[in-house]
């Protein structure tokens, strides 16, 4: 190829490579156990696969309708009325996604318009940011402390201005696994009252949650409800990351902006998943024994790595388990995840990526939504550190 320069200014000049393919590219040549992108290293129910196996086979290989399937969307809307007791119009309220990621991201380009601003809370999900950006707006981040990760919601109040448009939570949290309590969206809930603040709740990992909490859903809070956009993902509650399937519940005024752009920038999510979704959501066990599933998994790992060098809180939900390295080096955590990779055989993620100006807690991640055999190992290497 010749050499050719891009010859306009970049989009998103100061914008990297995800972590999550930096660090997974490091461990897929480094031959390392891979506990830092966050996705399972077992399949998912056969039935499921069965499921969307039959429906090629049926023929639901066309595209499917614009915001989804009816079924799906459907089976969605039950789903969201047994568990928070409100009632979302699957026609006009519920839109089928490649993924939460691109619910995120159509979110953000149906709302954010120059100069708006939008509060987010870090560390925060890499796609917030970027995507804000793209749109014109400015982030206004607020750094949580790194041992509670909780929100003073004070220092929101103060930050909201004329310009906000949108405030951006994610419970349970990636990265920290904290969640948030009643308090938290009762706070949050007085604060947008009288407001015409939109609210996004990433909520990709609603049934991962431990130790008897109740995953505090915007959808539990009326004043929430009229302003949010609801964000789920498939991909992690039923095992399969790979198949970017997601969706996102609005009300009907917010879901007609969203499925506008939506319509153009996938317009609709593959066929045949979806009308094995609709069939699967049907056995709410299928979802409901998520959280003591990972639960036990969390357990097991922390049991394992109890003596090790490693000082740790158990998270409250997700599958990622934050480790403090502090008492083992002072080595930055990305040259620390870098180097474990390399001698170790083990990679994790460093939190500092998703925190402001980068500030280095010396924390790592690790996915523990691995077989108990991959968790085993997992421990023998880190207990050896
Ligand atoms: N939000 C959070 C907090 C995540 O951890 C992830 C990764 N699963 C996503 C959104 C994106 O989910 P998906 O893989 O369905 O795009
Ligand atoms: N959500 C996953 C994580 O936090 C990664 C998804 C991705 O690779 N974009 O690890």
């Amino acid at each position: 190829m010749p050499t050719y320069k891009y010859p306009y200014q970049s989009k998103l000049p100061t914008v990297p490579t995800s972590i999550f393919a930096i660090m997974s590219q490091l461990a897929a040549k480094e031959n390392a156990l891979n506990l830092s992108q966050g996705f399972p290293d077992f399949k998912s129910d056969e039935k499921l696969i069965e499921l969307v196996n039959k429906a090629m086979v049926n023929g639901k290989n066309q595209y499917a309708p614009m915001p989804g399937i009816f079924s799906l969307r459907e089976a969605i809307a039950e789903k969201t009325e047994n568990i928070c007791g409100v009632s979302y119009n699957p026609d006009t309220e519920i839109t089928i996604t490649a993924g939460a990621t691109q619910a995120i991201f159509t979110v953000i380009a149906a709302t954010i318009q120059k100069d708006d601003e939008v509060i987010i809370f870090k560390p925060a999900y890499d796609c917030y940011e970027p995507s804000i950006e793209l749109f014109g707006g400015k982030t206004i981040a607020i750094q949580l402390n790194p041992e509670e990760f909780s929100i003073n919601w004070q220092e929101v109040k103060s930050l909201i201005t004329d310009k906000t448009k949108m405030i951006i939570i994610n419970t349970p949290h990636n990265p920290s696994g904290r969640v948030l309590s009643r308090e938290d969206m009762i706070q949050l809930e007085n604060l947008l009252r009288d407001t015409n603040i939109l609210l996004l709740s990433d909520e990709v990992y609603e049934h991962i949650i431990f130790d008897k909490e109740k995953h505090q859903s915007a959808a539990l809070y009326p004043a929430l409800v009229e302003r949010t956009f609801i964000i789920a993902s498939f991909g992690k509650t039923f095992h399969n990351t790979g198949w970017k399937m997601g969706y996102c519940i609005a009300p009907t005024e917010l879901t007609k902006e969203f499925r506008k752009v939506h319509q153009f920038n996938v317009f609709s999510v593959h066929h045949p998943t979806q009308v094995a979704l609709a069939e699967y959501l049907k056995t709410p066990s299928n979802y409901l024994e998520l959280g003591s599933f990972y639960q036990h998994k969390r357990d097991l790992f922390l049991s394992l790595i109890k003596d090790s060098r490693f000082q740790f809180k158990p998270s409250k939900g997700t599958y990622f388990q934050l480790l403090n390295f502090k008492n083992i080096t002072d080595e930055s955590d990305f040259d620390f995840a870098v180097r474990l990779t390399k001698e170790q055989k083990i990679a994790a993620i460093p939190i500092s990526v998703f925190n402001e100006n980068k500030y280095d807690s010396k924390v790592l991640r690790f996915c523990f939504a691995k077989t108990d055999d991959t968790l085993k190992k997992a421990a023998e290497i880190i207990n050896r550190i």
